[in-house]
């Protein structure tokens, strides 16, 4: 059996295809980097650390039609057993090379059993070598409550990826998970419990952030679909975040010959999510086409605005908080900024904005500053 470095090594190999929490890594370099996918992470709270993002095992007994680590695709498969990888990332920790984990697995031996050798990970990470740094763990496909409530009580976020924004389309991704018995119901749980059960039970005296991701562009689904599906995520079970992957064919899969999903449309997505989760949106407001598509040329802030705006620009010194993060340029913290300066004075110029944080190029289309347009203030100067 080779050492647990070089098995962590292969084990890391394909964890670029889940971008949690993901920045970039500052610290390594670029060699060491990709050998152990250390990633620089940004948490919840906007801190950022070194992330070690591993599997216990990459042997799989599913078949998704996007995976690499799926059943019956020929590569050299690794597996570390919980106190291995306990071991092995307290050496990367105490070393001072990763700050927090991200762990996740193939299924081997079914959903019940891998689950309990990543709860039997995290409880030697925190209760043997008494780690209190950041755990993200993942939750299996049909994990069940009390692992569920383990999972949350050892961890500062967990997740599970739906991969798809409903039945008909996971069906076409991934025939063997079952998208609300098996995804949704795990993340159901999560909230409920958050809900019901007093947060000391959390490892920090918190209980973890919930996140999921989809596979985008390999089965025709719809931004619509996409964005309708985090949507209720958001409300209903507080999602923390939504992560989108760009489809990329992996060779040796049924889904090979399909073509690499394009990254713009990711970039897209995320910018949508977060109007949805921070800006006040509704999906019904956002710019989709009749396919239900999102624009690809511009971002969608941009484009709602451009539909919206431009004949009925708003006076920035009047609107409400929601109007005003309707306007490009403008986010929740230059808002907030816009609402304490207007208290003392009256904004009345594009660098009054730029100023506060707003970014006035994008912004001086879509308001009026004393009730002009600042372009047309800036041709009059
Ligand atoms: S269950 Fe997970 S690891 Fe296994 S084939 Fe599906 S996506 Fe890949």
């Amino acid at each position: 059996m080779t050492d647990p470095f070089a098995r962590l090594t292969d084990l890391s190999e394909h964890m670029t295809l889940e971008p949690a929490e993901d920045a970039e890594c500052p610290k390594l370099s670029p060699r060491q980097q990709k050998a152990l996918n250390i990633s620089d992470a940004q948490m919840p709270n906007g801190k950022r650390i070194t992330l070690l993002k591993t599997l216990l095992t990459s042997t799989c007994e599913r078949n998704c039609y996007y995976c690499p680590f799926r059943a019956g695709r020929d590569f050299r498969r690794a597996t570390l057993q919980p106190g291995e990888m306990a071991s092995a990332f307290m050496s990367l920790y105490r070393a001072g090379i990763v700050q927090g984990m991200f762990l996740s697995s193939g299924i081997a031996g079914g959903s019940l059993r891998t689950q309990d050798q990543l709860l039997a990970t995290a409880e030697i990470l925190r209760q043997k070598h008494g780690f209190r740094g950041y755990l993200h763990l993942k939750l299996m496909p049909g994990a069940e409550h009390a692992q569920v409530e383990r999972a949350m009580q050892l961890s500062d976020r967990v997740s599970l990826n739906l991969e798809a924004p409903n039945t008909q389309r996971l069906e076409r991704l991934a025939p063997l998970k079952i998208f609300l018995n098996e995804l949704v119901q795990p993340l159901r749980w999560v909230e409920e419990i958050r809900r019901s059960q007093p947060a000391q039970k959390g490892w920090n005296g918190r209980w973890p952030s919930m996140t999921t991701q989809f596979v985008v562009g390999a089965v025709g689904e719809s931004d619509l679909e996409l964005l309708s599906t985090t949507e209720a995520l958001h409300r209903q079970m507080r999602l923390g975040r939504a992560y989108f992957s760009a489809f990329h064919p992996i060779t040796d899969t049924p889904f090979e010959g399909l073509p690499a999903a394009s990254p713009r449309r990711e970039l897209h997505l995320y910018q949508a999510s977060f109007l949805l989760r921070d800006y006040g949106f509704t999906v019904e407001e956002l710019p989709f086409d009749p396919g239900g598509n999102l624009p690809a040329r511009i971002d969608p802030k941009l484009a709602w605005a451009e539909q919206n705006l431009s004949e009925s620009p708003l006076e920035i010194n009047q609107v409400n908080r929601r109007d005003l993060l309707r306007i490009p340029g403008v986010g929740p913290r230059s808002a907030d900024a816009i609402l304490r300066a207007r208290r003392i004075g009256r904004l009345s110029t594009l660098d009054d904005l730029r100023r506060i944080g707003v970014n006035p190029a994008k912004a001086k289309d879509y308001i009026l500053l004393n009730g002009k347009r600042p372009v047309r203030q800036l041709a009059f100067w």
